[in-house]
């Protein structure tokens, strides 16, 4: 091995970039959503590639209904509204993305956080602390699509009559001993945005084994035509039909055909991801200075992300920011630190959400740095790669690991 590229060596991983590109788009994708364009490009009614993605989720994951969104924010706001009113008291996880959370101020609600595992996903050992009179949910992030311990979480929702709720955005077709994540509460909400499991460039959806959450749902995110077509005459809904709740939040027919196209693949994705995720995790145990988050056993990840803790003690202190650029310089371009997704008490939305939603500032709680150790310290410390599915993939993942092993032998230049 050369000198580290960072100082000069030449770089360890030397195929052409871009080396991840999501969704996987092929000819057959091309045909199918150019044969959309000439189908109908807006579907007002629960008919055509509308229909045909929804009874699709539907039986892949085993679900009563699947309801399409134009964003996997507009379901998770879909959701809450379905049960949540001003001055409610939802408990969400210290570290997910903010949409997981945000609606909820839309809802005069407010978002409770709760300290998360080293692996990011909601801790029920503290969940049951968070619980007060005005508690009415718990929401459930499966975090780079590793479920989260849904037996536990749902044991406490019961005890303490709670609604369980999840954000499933990460994890499209993980399981837990075989039970889709996204099927373990009352309903559960997706993106289908661009880097997700299942992809349609835009787009979200609801799913709930629950007749009134459905017709809540319509009601909240489709009006007029759906809530006429699918809202019995006797419910009391069925009078709102036209007008709804005044959103109107559908999904473009082209993503719709995206999807549904993504969606027959995806078991594949996940196998062929499955095969790599097993022999990086091999391989990267290896490396001093990374840890690999272990897999519990009977669960299936989605592998949205393969995460690795970084261990400065392992290395001479070597800061991650030094760390992280040694790796990039090794052309290894995809190794990330997660940005965004962050502990969403760093956020000024969380901090001061008056300026954007005057008047919910007096119930709003506030969280000094340091509330939550573990998520603090999780985000601080994870570098993650997205994970490839072919087998033709599997020599660039070697590239990669090759990359972060020199990294890893060689710090001590670096440090100097
Ligand atoms: C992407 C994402 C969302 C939001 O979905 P959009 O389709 O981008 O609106 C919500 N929660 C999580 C965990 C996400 O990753």
């Amino acid at each position: 091995m050369t000198t580290l590229a960072l100082l000069g060596g030449h770089p360890e991983v030397t195929a052409l970039g871009p080396h991840f590109t999501w969704p996987l788009i092929d000819d057959n994708t091309r045909a199918k959503v150019a044969a959309q364009l000439d189908t109908a490009v807006s579907i007002p009614g629960r008919s055509g590639i509308v229909a045909e993605l929804e009874d699709g989720l539907k039986a892949y994951f085993r679900a009563r209904h699947a309801i399409t969104t134009s964003s996997g924010t507009a379901a998770l706001h879909a959701i809450y509204a379905t049960r949540i009113k001003a001055g409610d008291e939802v408990i969400v996880p210290a570290w997910t993305f903010h949409a997981t959370a945000s609606p909820l101020f839309h809802l005069g609600a407010v978002p409770v956080l709760c300290e998360t595992r080293p692996d990011g996903n909601i801790d029920p050992d503290h969940v049951e602390e968070l619980i007060t009179p005005r508690t009415r949910a718990l929401m459930v992030t499966h975090l780079w699509g590793r479920p989260a311990d849904m037996g536990r979480l749902a044991t406490i929702a019961d005890a303490h009559d709670l609604i369980l709720l999840e954000d499933g955005s990460h994890a499209h077709g993980a399981d837990i001993h075989g039970k889709k994540v996204g099927t373990f509460g009352l309903a559960s909400a997706f993106s289908l945005n661009g880097p997700k499991p299942l992809s349609g460039g835009e787009g979200g959806f609801v799913l709930t084994n629950d007749d009134d959450t459905y017709y809540r749902v319509l009601t909240f995110a489709h009006y007029n035509k759906r809530c006429k077509s699918e809202i019995p005459p006797g419910h009391p809904l069925a009078r709102y039909a036209v007008t709804g709740s005044g959103l109107k939040l559908r999904i473009h027919p082209l993503a719709a055909a995206l999807a549904f196209d993504q969606l027959h693949r995806l078991d594949g994705y996940l196998a062929g991801r499955a095969e790599i995720a097993r022999h990086l995790t091999e391989e990267f145990t290896r490396v001093p200075g990374l840890e690999v988050t272990p897999v519990t056993e009977g669960v299936v990840p989605s592998w949205y992300g393969l995460t690795l803790t970084y261990r400065p003690d392992e290395l001479g202190g070597l800061p991650i920011e030094r760390f992280h650029e040694a790796l990039l310089a090794e052309g290894a371009s995809e190794f990330d630190r997660p940005g965004s997704t962050c502990p969403l008490h760093e956020l000024p939305l969380y901090q001061h959400p008056g300026l954007l939603f005057p008047g919910c500032s007096h119930q709003h709680r506030q969280y000094p740095p340091g509330s939550f150790p573990i998520a603090e310290h999780a985000y601080r410390h994870t570098i993650k790669l997205p994970v490839w599915h072919r087998e033709q993939d599997l020599a660039l993942a070697e590239q990669y690991v090759r990359a972060a092993t020199k990294v890893s032998d060689r710090h001590k230049e670096l440090l100097s």
